[in-house]
């Protein structure tokens, strides 16, 4: 048999007092976030996914009503991410640079 007990706070907060306690705190791990030294882990690919409307019109049928309703798919586009180990933040880039990791040898004749 379970045996279910209200406790009730002697100090119970009001809405308000309770927003602006919790709005205080939010700015104090803001700040923390903004001062962190971010130690980023590996970014990883993160690609974004954008719903994108299509050139043709779909169908859509409600017994015998019928009517063409725009039509959309899901594009992923090409996205990075990474992560502070830090303080959790998480920055994003669509931006990339060509990585040069080998060379192979060029015999002149
Ligand atoms: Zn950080």
């Amino acid at each position: 048999m379970t045996i279910n007990v209200i406790v009730k706070s002697a100090n119970i907060m009001k809405p308000q007092e309770e927003i602006n306690q919790l709005t205080k705190r939010i700015e104090e791990l803001r700040n923390t976030i903004k001062n962190c030294n971010h130690d980023f882990a590996t970014p990883i690919y993160d690609p974004e996914e954008k719903r994108v409307q299509d050139d043709h019109l779909g169908f859509e049928q409600h017994g015998v009503d019928c009517w063409l309703i725009p039509s959309f798919h899901t594009e992923k586009i090409p996205r990075w991410s990474r992560e502070c180990t830090i303080c959790g933040c998480k920055e994003y880039t669509y931006e990339t640079s060509p990585v040069i990791n080998s060379y192979e040898p060029i015999f002149r004749k």
